[in-house]
């Protein structure tokens, strides 16, 4: 597993405070994240949350994702893991996976098309 700025993958609870970077898991782009330090609990939803409390806190962290210089990186990261809790790179969980369904999709439709232009190439 790669590290997070937010919370080790493994962990299967999801607490609202991030813990400190391994070194071993950290990306040259972490130690630019503006979130290493969540105090405010943003990143991730503590247990029960209501759906209003939620909306308002991932609106909040997208908002610090937005200044962070490393959102990309960030993203991408979060989409090849995948991460599957909390708000990475600018995007919800709910939201990276419709991102990686299209993808899924786009691959599948440009291998379906692919021997159908080898053959045009051919031709
Ligand atoms: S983009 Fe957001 S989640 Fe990612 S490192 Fe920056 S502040 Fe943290």
């Amino acid at each position: 597993m790669l590290h997070s700025p937010h919370q080790p993958l493994q962990v299967a609870a999801v607490p609202s405070q991030r813990t400190p970077v391994r070194e071993d898991q950290a990306g040259p782009w972490h130690s630019e994240a503006v979130c290493r330090r969540d105090e405010a609990g943003l990143f991730f939803a503590p247990s029960k949350e209501p759906t209003a409390a939620r909306l308002s806190r991932e609106e909040s962290a997208k908002q610090v994702c937005a200044r962070c210089p490393v959102m990309v990186e960030c993203r991408e990261h979060a989409l090849v893991q995948p991460e599957p809790y909390g708000v990475w790179g600018g995007l919800t969980a709910a939201e990276r996976r419709v991102v990686l369904a299209r993808r899924r999709r786009r691959d599948m439709e440009l291998k379906a098309a692919a021997p159908a232009e080898r053959i045009a190439a051919a031709g």
